[in-house]
């Protein structure tokens, strides 16, 4: 579980992605490029297999056309020199002119076995002698008969020649010639020259070259280099292969692509024909396809970025939304919950502590100074305290003016206790903006968690109760919350389900009604009761109604409760009637919580209609603090009460505002005057008593006047002497069941 929901840490789980989503479309462009590269390769290495084919195609046709030249220049040779051999002895220069013309041959010489030209149908030769290492003198010295040469430059007249042999039986020989200069011009351009000329017409390419096996360049488009020794490994390597292909390498040093295509007649490998393309040309068009993979690959990233970048934005404001205080900035209550509930789930051996941080009078502070202000102190509250805080501790804010700091692996109670302190001394101390600052003070309650089965819920609802049993404390400012708190919560619990038993009248033997008589001062005759509720749990004993009836209204039970306790009230009344007594007075205790609730009149209404009971028997005793609050709404309901018959009484007179103008306005029958009023009378001189003026005042208004909590003779005597109408303790009679009621007015 992260401190902070915001953290940056967060930012990894889009940059992660982000970053993987980058390398995979970087890898895809950059496989994407190859693949164009190499198709672009392969195009070009296909168009020089293409040239190559063609060529080997025109090679072969022109070997075929020159070999049947060839073939038909032999034949012409050798059909010649049959003739000649026909001449016999009548041999003469003549003679073989003649020939020459018939057989359309160029020269016929006839040797002597020496080598000497005889005879010749040049007359210039005759005479020549054919020396060692000469092609002639080469046969002659030959066991050959026949001989046919291939096209060769004449040594005498430099022309090309293409020479038979016939040697006769006196070893004297004829030699043929045929000119062969066009047929020479023919061969000795050599078709490769040709298709590399054509080849390097082509716009794309650079050089040409044919090497063959020996890696010897034959032809080229630079004529200088024809001759020249591949000596380039690289070059070699693809030489070597007789395959086609295509590479980059560098050529006299510049690095070039070339493409390879071997050359094959009559399906014997010939050499290879490389080509050297431009490579301004290839480099631009793949330096192009590389900027438009990466022009592409920077815009997928820019898209997937941009979308990551506001996916991250949304997250992180809805987590703010989510998980933060709009005020503060503070991790809010939501957040807090689930922070702790991790937290109290993971409780190993650490230490833990919640410290629940309360604004005293920060409700007088907003209706004083207004809720724009109030909202500025709480943001600077926030600030303050967050800078104090350690970073194994948490600070959320819980609600309105309450903050939560989750305290972990501290040392002991001390280091809690110093937290808390500087706390308090943070928020106390004048903060910045001319604040009134002596408005604000902190309260602070602290819960140990222990129990790593304990729910957040519970640990907030015991802090808060820790809070409040401070707030009644009121001088102090730091509270733990303890074993005693603990028992005090678990009486409580106890309780309220008791009373939640009684209501639902599952529980019908833990709670009843008391009833203390009232009697007339003057003539001592009980002029009525007071009903007072009366609680007793198993393990727990009596409960004290304040105890309980403060509970009930702490837990919203009260409405309930107070009807339960009406309809008791009622039987009462039922079997004081059924016994004979009709012209007594029930007085019931009631709640303010009981009288503001709408429906509470309907309920009375109810309630005395089932019974039938005269409504002129019920009294309902509201105490003085009830008008406090809601002076005008409470009066109003008191008018409608008595509109139904019911008397008013006015409970603990004296100890709330005790104003009698007030008094004048309250629509009430009775004054019950609060019992210290009556303990004084025993302890205080009489001229020092406000009883007497109480009592005469309340009877100027026309009031009833009762005295509660009398207990001795002294007191019934001086009440009697002021008048006071009513008197009610333990001095008459303590509170009694119903039965002993029964009894006791039987007995007067
Ligand atoms: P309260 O209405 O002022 O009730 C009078 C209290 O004084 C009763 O205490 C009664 O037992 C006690 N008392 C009567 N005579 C004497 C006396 O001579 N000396 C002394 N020392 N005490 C005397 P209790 O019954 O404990 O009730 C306490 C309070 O609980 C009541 O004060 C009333 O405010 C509340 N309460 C009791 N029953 C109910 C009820 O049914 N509904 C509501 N809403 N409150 C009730
Ligand atoms: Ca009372
Ligand atoms: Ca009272």
């Amino acid at each position: 579980m992260t401190k902070d929901k915001l953290n940056k840490k967060d930012l990894w789980v889009f940059v992660i992605p982000f970053l993987a989503l980058i390398v995979l479309f970087g890898m895809i462009t950059s496989i994407y490029v190859k693949k164009q590269i190499n198709e672009l390769l392969k195009i070009s290495e296909e168009s020089t297999i293409n040239i190559a084919d063609t060529y080997a195609d025109s090679l072969i046709n022109y070997r075929e056309a020159t070999d049947i030249v060839v073939n038909l220049l032999d034949e012409k040779i050798l059909v010649a020199s049959e003739a000649v051999l026909l001449l016999d002895d009548s041999i003469s220069s003549h003679s073989l002119i003649d020939v020459a013309k018939r057989f359309q041959v160029d020269q016929i010489n006839l040797y002597n076995s020496r080598g000497e030209i005889l005879y010749s149908n040049e007359e210039d030769y005759v005479g020549w002698n054919a020396y060692e290492g000469h092609p002639v003198y080469d046969f002659m010295i030959s066991k050959q008969i026949t001989l046919v040469e291939d096209i060769r430059q004449d040594t005498e007249n430099k022309k090309f020649y293409k020479y038979g042999y016939v040697k006769r039986n006196d070893n004297t020989f004829v030699q043929i010639g045929v000119s062969a200069d066009n047929i020479h011009s023919y061969i000795s351009k050599f078709e490769i020259e040709q298709v590399i000329e054509n080849i390097t017409k082509t716009e794309e390419v650079e050089q040409v070259f044919f090497i063959d096996k020996n890696f010897e360049i034959l032809a080229s488009s630079i004529s200088e280099r024809v001759g020249e020794e591949i000596g380039d490994s690289g070059i070699r390597e693809y030489i070597l292969k007789a395959e086609t292909g295509a590479g980059r390498s560098a050529i006299k040093g510049v690095e070039s692509f070339h493409t390879y295509a071997p050359i094959f007649y009559n399906n014997e490998w010939v050499g290879t024909l490389s080509i050297v393309w431009k490579s301004d040309l290839m480099d631009s068009e793949i330096k192009s396809i590389i900027f438009s993979g990466i022009i592409e690959l920077f815009i997928t990233i820019f898209v997937i970025g941009a979308i990551l970048h506001f996916a991250y934005r949304k997250n992180k404001s809805n987590i703010k939304i989510a998980y933060y205080d709009t005020l503060t900035g503070l991790p809010n209550a939501f957040y807090m919950d689930e922070y702790l509930s991790y937290k109290i789930k993971n409780l190993a051996k650490n230490k833990m502590a919640v410290i629940l941080i309360n604004y005293k009078n920060f409700k007088i502070l907003n209706a004083t100074y207004g809720f724009k202000y109030g909202d500025t102190v709480l943001k600077q509250m926030a600030i303050k305290m967050k800078d104090i805080i350690q970073p194994n501790n948490m600070l959320f804010r819980f609600n309105a003016d309450r903050f939560v700091l989750v305290a972990e692996d501290y040392k002991d109670k001390e280091e809690l206790l110093a937290i808390a302190q500087e706390i308090i001394e943070v928020i106390r101390n004048p903060i910045y903006g001319g604040f009134k600052y002596e408005y604000v003070d902190a309260e602070i309650a602290i819960f140990e968690i222990h129990d790593p089965k304990i729910t957040v819920d519970k640990i907030l609802q015991d802090t808060t109760l820790a809070l409040n049993n401070l707030i009644k404390k009121s001088n102090e400012n730091i509270i733990w919350f303890d074993q005693d708190m603990e028992v005090d919560l678990k009486r409580k619990d106890k309780i309220e389900s008791t009373i939640r038993d009684i209501i639902s009248g599952d529980d019908r033997k833990s709670f009843y009604l008391e009833f203390q008589p009232k009697v007339d001062t003057k003539t001592n005759k009980v002029i009525g009761f007071e009903a007072l509720a009366r609680m007793t749990i198993d393990g727990l004993g009596n409960i004290s109604p304040l105890e309980f009836i403060e509970l009930a209204e702490d837990r919203l039970l009260i409405y309930k409760l107070g009807n339960h306790i009406l309809e008791r009230a009622i039987d009462f009344v039922k079997n004081l009637v059924n016994s004979g007594h009709k012209n007594l007075m029930i007085a019931v205790n009631l709640s303010a919580m009981q009288i503001l609730r709408n429906e509470f009149l309907d309920d009375v209404n109810l309630l005395i209609n089932e019974s039938g009971i005269d409504t002129s028997m019920l009294e309902f005793e509201l105490t003085e603090s009830f008008f406090l609050d809601n002076f005008e709404t409470i009066n109003d309901k008191l008018e409608d009460i008595k509109k139904l018959g019911i008397s008013i009484a006015l409970d603990d007179f004296g100890t709330g505002f005790s104003s009698f103008s007030r008094l004048r306005d309250l629509k009430i029958d009775t004054v019950k005057i609060d019992q210290s009023f009556i303990r004084k009378i025993s302890e205080l001189d009489e001229s020092d008593l406000l009883t007497a003026d109480i009592i005469s005042m309340s009877h100027k208004l026309g009031l009833n006047v009762v005295a509660e909590g009398v207990e001795n003779e002294e007191q019934r005597t001086y009440l009697k002497k002021f008048k006071c109408d009513i008197l009610q303790g333990f001095l008459i009679s303590r509170p009694i069941k119903c039965k002993e009621a029964l009894e006791f007015l039987k007995c007067r």
